[in-house]
């Protein structure tokens, strides 16, 4: 064995075991497998063009150099992004945790509580600090949380709005530059018109549905918000305020003045700026609109035995229902991050953010003064922390780059600065110096930063904030440490076993691959320094680009989407201004398989398309009859297909090609969803079976961690013809030459975790890859064999083969009494996380073990699935008291002195020997989903709560 080979640590089953798989199997090699499983007509001819795979030692080397080519400098730009202090006790114990960051979406919330309560505390550190009755846990960034706020103040209009269609939304010049770009795109398609302006000079006379605010503005002055909000609600305008949340400790919440929804990002709270991300972005709003809220809610409910549990509440509103009358896309959010910077407030308290937010003011209003006394005209009248000089733009430019420092320069004669949690007294007087020399005046120094106050009387903050007990209680690292720890043990990650997700792809998240996430010179970069002191991360950027061109056999990749979902979007944006380009203004069918997932329908609809479902036929194909027949009967019309492949089903469709030629014939352009990509790489690709673009979900296939259900990053890959439209920003140069406005706020998208996909290409390599993905396939063939005769296999390809997961139907177990869900929750006392529930077959569950999982693993699972089998062929329809039904069993129920239930404690816990080597525990017993939705509650208890009950 080569030590070096970084695949054979990727990988989970040696040689032999490969072997002895593919002998129960019944095939004789990988190859003839592979040559019985993907269709010869999309085969590759030849192997994948990519480096030389580096090993892990190697790799680390070479990316640390890589990291020298970034220049970090002291950063006052601003605009959203601020440096900040990572504690060291949330990055070890949180950023630098398989036990967090390899975790899923926690849709399995009895091993989920550990996350689902640091989502409840970012949830409360929101409402709290934003002053509304809801928030979510999280969005992608401040930018499309804005454009969020503009779709929900948009679809809840009121009847009269509607009828008159009342498009109209105002949007604050002060607005962040980049945001404005998102709003536009995302306002096109939807027929709203902004409309950008001074909102002193706004007319609350004239129809508008709503409005948008930046709080405070993006040159930093701190606008009296409220006279506008109040005059905007009596004239039936709502309005969305996207808020700094370090400067709201100080500042009013916008929800005492009214508004209807706050948006922001919790970057700032210890989150790396990593050149553009991940971070998590917040959204809060009124009860009112909980039903049209975008993204996860997290809230309370009880167990069976009445304890309190948490879970993510309202579900009914996610795309999967929803589908067409989706009005947010949203699937991956930002878990790490948010829980992240939930941890930032809980180690420093309201006290400890008081004391943050307090020391970025002060030196604000010291540097304000002497910069004042320089003679520099300073026109913030009420800041927080940024300052707008005036100022010889150049001049400063050069001086500060020569002291290695940025500032953001809006125009020739306006320099704009931030100050943030690490500027120090040497950082303040290197700043005067700057502007000393350039004004050619004597520096001086400040010595001492005294209490200030530059914030208009009437915006400053009255209500207290995060008064619960979890934010006044563990401020010292030993406490902070034991929480993170407290809360890890519930979850079940990676770290324990196996998350055998359909469609998600949870591979092994290699440490070295994760290692640079925590190095500064990749964490400290703000995504608006000049190109020069980024040098290292374009060198991976493009590569990275580069390489997943490559792989998916198109002409070129937009990194800028920061979840797969996104990427649907982006796709169809930029696919629409192709035809657009072509004077095809009409071409607005997006043709849609029954069996996509949800996202798929609501993306189009956000790009103004209309969904037209075609059939699958019984064995699970598209039907390519009735492909055609809605293709021609929309040819004039037909903008595009949407299809994953290999399909949800898990087979590889053989007819793919005549599909897509159909789609072409007809004046259609083919979106490949990309979620399944993990069974093409190096086998097959989208361009070679005649896609025109696709998304990748690199935190599937390209093994960033889940993060508990974010971070993500959806890359598109584009054909030759689709290139000049991929996406722009508004300033940083990147997209097409034609590029469309900007789908998320950072130019490269969540920048910092696209370290991990680029290791990972880097160390395996175009053999790795390939080896990977026949390995995928291997795997989940072996499960299927194993499985067989306990479980029927819905769908296979023409040779019997599953692709690189399989879906099994539990709908036969009804006849028991037993639903799929009940099988889902008794694995828990196996210890493993249930396969995919339901998705795309209701009553199913979608199995995918990838590739990094070995025999010994799989057996284990296996054994579990097939011993839960025999315990449901017990069972009658009538009894609902028995193992499937009570599961999970918890070690209270266990422990307890009144066992009354009629199976042992034994079977209830222990079902199978090996469990007992590695007991997993869930922590509550089975959630009421119902019960939390119908008494909805978002946040944790404030401490008078906790007085009253005792
Ligand atoms: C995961 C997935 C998506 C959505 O991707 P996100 O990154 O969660 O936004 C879309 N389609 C399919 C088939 C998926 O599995």
């Amino acid at each position: 064995m080569d030590t070096a080979d970084f695949s054979l640590r990727h990988i989970g089953p040696r040689e032999a075991q490969q072997q002895a798989m593919l002998k129960t199997i019944g095939v004789d090699s990988l190859e003839q497998l592979i040559y019985e499983t993907v269709p010869d007509d999309i085969r590759l001819k030849k192997d994948l063009d990519l480096d030389e795979p580096m090993s892990e030692q190697d790799y680390l080397l070479h990316i640390s150099k890589l990291s020298k080519k970034n220049k970090v400098f002291s950063t006052y730009i601003g605009l959203g992004y601020h440096p900040t202090i990572l504690p060291a006790v949330i990055q070890r114990n949180v950023l630098e945790n398989p036990g967090w960051y390899t975790a899923y979406t926690p849709y399995q919330a009895e091993i989920a509580q550990g996350r689902l309560e640091a989502l409840l505390n970012f949830q409360t550190m929101i409402t709290d600090l934003t002053g509304m009755e809801l928030a979510n846990a999280s969005l992608l960034d401040e930018s499309t949380a804005a454009a969020e706020a503009m779709g929900l103040l948009y679809a809840v209009r009121d009847r009269e709005q509607k009828k008159n269609k009342i498009n109209k939304f105002f949007v604050s010049e002060a607005i962040l530059p980049q945001t404005l770009s998102v709003l536009k795109t995302r306002a096109n398609p939807l027929d709203i018109e902004l409309v950008v302006g001074n909102e002193a000079d706004f007319d609350f006379s004239e129809n508008f549905f709503g409005a948008i605010l930046q709080y405070p503005g993006k040159h930093g002055q701190v606008t009296n918000i409220k006279p506008f909000i109040e005059k905007a609600n009596a004239a039936n305008i709502k309005v969305a305020v996207s808020a700094d949340i370090m400067s709201l400790i100080k500042l009013e919440a916008p929800g005492k003045f009214g508004a209807d929804v706050v948006v922001g990002t919790t970057q700032r709270f210890g989150v790396p700026m990593g050149y553009g991300g991940p971070h998590a972005a917040f959204f809060a709003t009124k009860d009112a609109y909980k039903r049209d809220l975008p993204g996860r809610i997290i809230g309370v409910t009880k167990d069976a035995n009445g304890n309190r549990a948490l879970r993510m509440a309202l579900q009914t509103r996610e795309q999967h229902i929803k589908r067409d009358k989706a009005t947010s896309n949203i699937c991956t959010a930002q878990v790490l991050l948010a829980v992240m910077a939930s941890m930032y407030a809980v180690y420093h308290g309201p006290d400890g953010l008081r004391h943050i937010a307090n020391k970025i003011h002060n030196k604000t209003a010291a540097l304000s003064k002497a910069l004042s006394k320089l003679g520099y005209e300073q026109s913030n009248t009420s800041f927080f922390d940024t300052l707008q000089l005036k100022a010889n733009a150049k001049a400063i430019k050069v001086a500060a780059e020569s002291k290695k420092v940025n500032f953001y320069y809006p125009s020739e004669d306006t320099v704009v600065l931030s100050l943030n949690e690490t500027t120090n007294l040497k950082d303040l007087n290197r700043i005067i110096s700057i502007f000393a020399g350039v004004a050619q005046k004597d520096s001086f120094k400040i010595s001492e930063v005294s209490e200030a106050n530059a914030i208009d009387q009437n915006l400053q903050r009255q209500t207290d904030f995060l008064t619960g007990p979890v934010f006044n209680t563990y401020h010292s690292e030993t406490q902070l440490m034991r929480y993170i720890k407290r809360l890890e043990r519930k979850d079940l990650a990676l770290n324990h076993s196996m998350i055998p997700l359909g469609s998600c792809t949870m591979k092994l998240n290699a440490a070295a691959e994760m290692l640079p996430l925590s190095w500064f010179q990749w964490g400290s970069i703000h995504p608006y320094v000049p190109v020069e002191q980024a040098k290292g991360y374009h060198k991976v950027l493009r590569k990275l680009e580069d390489q997943l061109t490559e792989i998916t056999g198109f002409a070129g990749t937009s990194l800028q989407p920061n979840s797969g979902a996104q990427g649907e979007f982006a796709g169809l944006m930029v696919i629409k201004a192709y035809h657009e380009s072509r004077d095809d203004h009409h071409r607005n069918i997006c043709i849609i398989p029954s069996s996509a997932h949800g996202t798929n329908p609501a993306s189009a609809v956000m790009a103004g398309m209309k969904v037209v479902v075609t059939k699958s036929s019984d064995d699970g194909n598209i039907d390519v009859e009735d492909l055609r027949e809605k293709a021609e009967m929309h040819k004039d019309n037909l903008s595009a297909l949407m299809i994953t492949y290999p399909s949800t089903h898990g087979v590889y469709e053989s007819a793919i090609k005549e599909i897509t030629q159909i789609i072409h014939d007809n004046g259609g352009q083919v979106y490949m969803d990309g979620a399944n990509m993990n069974a093409q790489v190096g086998l097959t690709n989208p361009g070679n079976i005649g896609a025109d673009v696709c998304h990748l979900n690199l935190h599937k296939t390209f093994a960033i961690p889940h993060g508990g259900g974010g971070p993500g990053v959806g890359p598109i890959c584009v054909a030759k013809q689709l290139v000049p439209f991929l996406p722009s920003n508004p300033l940083i140069k990147t997209g097409g030459d034609n590029a469309i406005t900007a789908i998320s706020a950072a130019p490269f998208g969540s920048s910092l975790v696209c370290l991990i996909s680029y290791g990972y290409i880097k160390m395996l390599g175009a053999r790795g890859l390939k080896r990977s993905t026949e390995v995928a396939i291997l795997n989940a063939n072996y499960i299927k064999k194993r499985l067989q005769g306990a479980f029927e296999t819905l769908y296979s390809g023409e040779r019997g083969r599953a692709a690189h997961e399989m879906i099994i139907d539990c709908r036969p177990f009804k006849a028991h009494g037993i639903e799929v869900v009940d099988i889902a929750k008794r694995l828990m006392d196996y210890g493993f996380h249930s396969p995919t529930v339901s998705f795309p077959v209701a009553g199913t569950m979608m199995i995918e073990p990838t590739e990094s999982e070995d025999q010994a693993e799989m057996d284990r699972f296996c054994d579990a699935m097939i011993s839960i089998k025999k315990e449901i062929e017990t069972l009658s329809k009538e009894d609902d008291n028995n193992k499937l039904k009570n599961a999970p069993h918890t070690l209270d129920m266990i422990t307890s002195d009144d066992w009354q239930l009629p199976y042992s404690r034994q079977e209830a816990a222990f079902p199978l020997e090996f469990v007992k080597e590695n007991k997993f525990w869930p922590s509550v017993r089975r959630v009421d989903d119902a019960y939390g939705d119908r008494n909805l509650v978002c946040t944790c208890a404030p401490i008078e709560a906790y007085m009253e009950e005792a």
